[in-house]
């Protein structure tokens, strides 16, 4: 059996001890990346070019004091900037502008500990981590986490980990790499390459601001499954986010840099920072897991509807929307607040971590008109509101608007880039998920009288006032 290998974050509690101690390991593995930094910096002005292995000795041989490290846990840092630098090279060799050559002073970087002697198992069932020779060990309890399966994964298939420390969490986390079983699905090849008898499943994702990922396919039978993904939840806790940051940001411009009050209303911000982080966090994984429980639907079906032996294999394709969020100002197509809400959109996220659930690679395609043209009839219109009526009196194809989206980048995936009108009366099946439960319109109202009761409670401080320290610190001074 083919295995492959996954990264698993669980958390990690240091004691006081520890926690100073990896602390500073952190702010030195920082230190070791500037110095190489600048080092490679030198050699590059010098008509030099260090690559990995150079780097790495020159890591090593600094004197010990430089490095109060684990000699992987060094050695790692000097590899990771080699890749830096070899990405950079990659993506400027494909035009991308504007990357730079690692240059920024780092404050931070976790730390990475090898299999075997960066990390193991004491005598007495617990998890040691080496910070180097000569230096006491932090030690935790083992962690226990399952695979997709639901079974437990034992320290013996653990690779390499790092100890990180986790700003949204506001805690340490080990992410530890183990095998796990080759889930992946199969990647469909060019065309020519395909052996006979291969079954290509093509899903189409649509990517939006409000439908965070909307996917489009064909089912055995001809029909189109469509998953309409919606994400306003994101929407509402950005729009909070950005509220709530407008106004600490007020307060703190009339407060004295230092004062307490400034110090409060910072760690408010803190705070408000961390905790959206984690809510979008949770919502990613929300969106993909469900486009991932879809695309696996899909060639589950065609697997099953296929005939002996055949073999069935996906493409991933979607509407290439990239560099829209950038550059927005000056294009000066959108209004300010749309502008906030493209910057502030998790795609690019999602789309990674679309690809590492299925295993796929993604393909980009245009998407140009594929909001606008009806897939039957090949009409064009603009669309306003969530729907979209077909204006060809003959067709009349009433569809949610995003779904529209999905099967028109689905067609052009499969007729390389061009519109081919669908058969007419071939059935859409939509469908719609939720990314993170939330209420409905009817359970809003039955707890709306407790949340008028809770702000009668806050009396002047209104519905907003309960409880929690950035409440106190937005609210304080203004009604005091
Ligand atoms: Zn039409």
């Amino acid at each position: 059996m083919t295995t492959r290998v996954l990264t698993a974050v669980v958390p990690a509690w240091l004691n006081r001890s520890d926690y100073v101690r990896a602390h500073d390991a952190c702010h030195a593995s920082a230190q070791l990346w500037n110095k190489a930094v600048s080092w490679v910096r030198a050699e590059w002005h010098s008509g030099r070019s260090p690559g990995p292995e150079d780097i790495r000795r020159y890591v090593i041989s600094l004197p010990p004091e430089f490095r109060p490290l684990h000699a992987h846990t060094a050695a790692a840092v000097a590899y990771d900037l080699a890749e830096a630098i070899a990405t950079t090279r990659t993506g400027r060799a494909h035009g991308m502008q504007g990357i730079r050559f690692p240059w920024r002073e780092k404050a931070y970087r976790p730390l990475m500990l090898s299999a075997r002697s960066g990390w193991r198992l004491t005598p007495g069932g617990r998890l040691a981590l080496s910070l180097g020779r000569g230096r006491e060990r932090i030690i935790i309890p083992v962690p226990e986490f399952t695979d997709r399966e639901g079974q437990s994964v034992d320290p013996d298939r653990w690779g390499e980990m790092k100890l990180c420390w986790d700003s949204a969490d506001r805690r340490w986390s080990l992410h530890i790499t183990h095998r796990g079983p080759d889930d992946r699905l199969a990647q469909a090849l060019p065309r020519h390459d395909q052996a006979a008898g291969t079954r290509v499943v093509t899903v189409a994702v649509d990517e939006g601001v409000i439908n965070s990922m909307t996917m489009a396919s064909r089912a055995p039978d001809g029909a189109y499954e469509i998953a309409v993904i919606n994400g306003r939840s994101a929407r509402s806790i950005k729009r909070g986010r950005n509220k709530r940051h407008a106004r600490l940001q007020s307060k703190l411009s009339r407060c004295r840099t230092g004062s307490r009050r400034h110090r409060r209303l910072t760690r408010a911000r803190k705070k408000l920072a961390a905790k959206t982080r984690r809510q979008l966090k949770n919502f990613n994984h929300q969106v993909t897991a469900k486009a991932n429980g879809f695309v696996r639907e899909q060639v589950e079906a065609h697997w099953q509807a296929a005939p002996e032996g055949a073999r069935v294999v996906v493409q991933l394709v979607v509407g290439d929307v990239r560099g829209i969020e950038r550059d927005t100002a000056r294009k000066r197509r959108a209004s300010p607040s749309t502008r906030q809400q493209l910057s502030q959109w998790e795609r690019g996220v999602q789309e990674r971590q679309l690809a590492y659930k299925t295993g796929l690679r993604i393909k980009h395609i245009s998407e140009a008109y594929s909001s606008q043209s009806c897939p039957f009839c090949l009409t064009r219109r603009k669309v306003r509101g969530r729907t979209y009526v077909c204006v060809n009196p003959n067709c009349a194809l009433v569809l949610h608007r995003d779904a529209v989206g999905g099967v028109n980048i689905h067609t052009l995936a499969v007729n390389d880039g061009a519109y081919v009108p669908v058969p007419p009366a071939t059935e859409m099946r939509v469908k719609y998920l939720r990314a993170v439960p939330g209420w409905s319109p009817d359970q809003r109202e039955r707890h709306g009288s407790r949340q008028v009761a809770a702000g009668r409670a806050g009396g002047a401080r209104g519905r907003e006032a309960r409880g929690s320290a950035r409440n106190r610190a937005l609210h304080d001074g203004v009604h005091a």
